[in-house]
């Protein structure tokens, strides 16, 4: 057991001074004053000081196996360019020490910026052996994509045949097969994926661009593009995103809805109905095509909000405080703890994790030093210090 404490805490919920925490693996056994936690459990309290202590932060979205692609993507050239480069980087024979490697280096960044949970969107499994052993609360996401429905069969039979293996070899992991999006699955893919295991929550890009919209009417440049490439052999016409959702089985289960940059209020009151949550990635969004989601909205529609970093190919870096940073930058209107619950508890929610620093609750001790009486406030505004903490990789 260990006894941390800090001027300041932030149990998942808010900000509060004077307390310290009993963790025990990584569970919440107490929490209470320095003195008396020091008192009932006889061990020394490790006080950090200044500054804030925090349950870790929970990085939503991200694609560790696509770290190797930094600086190779189109900024702010809009989502088809950056779709087109990405397809073709991804038929590029890339060296798998070199992707290793980056994994590696992207894994320390976060662990480094106070993450201790990573949701990872995987199609190859290779950040598996990391996550497994540096952030084995993570959830990798198997996802899976295919418009032509010869591909899509097939990624359908790989899982009927192969996925109790790819559990095992992601041993304590959380391992869960789910589809890349709307535009880029067969519905037969996306509706076999939703119907797989309704207890666990699922993870779908979605409306990134504006052209997904017009993709499930089957027109717009996206539609172009990829009809051009010879991908797609049926037209679908949706006026209502959630009507294809409804008809694929995915409303029926508990979701995290990544970017959401062109949903609108409608959406966001049929995302809260199941009880789903919006992971917000904001700088990928500024990174690919410069445009931001209506975050008052979300937040006004009173629906689960979480936040993801995304890859190193659509943002500079995988830094969590930086993503918060950018965040309060750009809405300095929401407070300070709202962006740190998102940070912590309700991206946790979203994999169906609880944790804070209440009894029983998950928690890892993650210290950011701060010098003034606003600890969180100092952080997201970009002048507390880096955080330090009572384990490393
Ligand atoms: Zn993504």
């Amino acid at each position: 057991m260990e006894l941390l404490s800090s001027k300041f805490m932030f149990d998942g919920e808010k900000l509060l001074s004077n307390k310290a925490v009993a963790l025990h693996n990584n569970t919440v056994i107490d929490v209470s004053s320095k003195k008396v936690l020091e008192k009932v459990y006889s061990v020394k309290v490790k006080d950090f000081g200044e500054g804030v202590l925090l349950p870790g932060f929970v990085n939503l979205h991200t694609h560790l196996e696509l770290s190797h692609l930094k600086n190779s993507l189109p900024q702010k050239k809009g989502f088809v360019e950056w779709l087109s480069s990405i397809m073709y980087e991804k038929t590029k024979d890339v060296d798998n020490k070199e992707i290793t490697k980056h994994i590696k280096n992207a894994v320390k960044t976060q662990f480094k910026s106070g993450v201790r949970i990573i949701a990872d969107i995987s199609n190859t499994l290779a950040s598996c052996e990391y996550l497994k052993t540096y952030m084995p609360y993570s959830t990798l996401f198997f996802e899976q994509y295919g418009l032509k429905k010869e591909k899509a069969c097939k990624a359908k039979r790989n899982l009927e045949e192969n996925l109790n293996d790819y559990k095992k070899r992601c041993g304590k992991l959380k391992l869960i097969p789910t589809a890349h999006s709307l535009y880029s699955t067969h519905g037969c893919l996306i509706k076999y994926l939703a119907g797989l295991n309704k207890k666990e929550p699922f993870s779908i890009h979605f409306l990134e661009s504006s052209y997904e919209r017009d993709f499930l009417i089957s027109k717009g440049d996206m539609f172009d593009f990829l009809n051009s490439l010879g991908l797609i052999e049926e037209t679908i016409h949706y006026t209502d995103v959630f009507d294809y959702m409804k008809k694929l089985g995915i409303s029926k289960r508990k979701t995290i809805f990544v970017h959401c940059t062109y949903a609108n209020k409608n959406e966001f009151e049929n995302i809260k109905k199941t009880d789903s949550t919006v992971c917000l990635c904001l700088r990928s969004n500024e990174y690919i095509s410069g445009t931001l989601p209506d975050v008052r909205t979300i937040i006004k529609s009173g629906v689960n909000i979480g936040i993801g970093t995304d890859s190193l190919a659509s943002n500079w870096d995988l830094d969590f405080i930086n993503e918060m940073k950018f965040i309060y930058g750009n809405f300095s209107d929401i407070n300070p703890n709202v962006i740190f619950k998102w940070a912590t508890t309700n991206g946790a929610k979203a994999l169906g994790l609880n944790l804070g620093f209440k009894k029983n609750q998950t928690a890892f001790g993650v210290f950011i030093p701060t010098d003034n009486g606003n600890p969180l406030e100092e952080i997201v505004s970009g002048e507390g210090g880096y955080p330090s903490s009572a384990d490393s990789i």
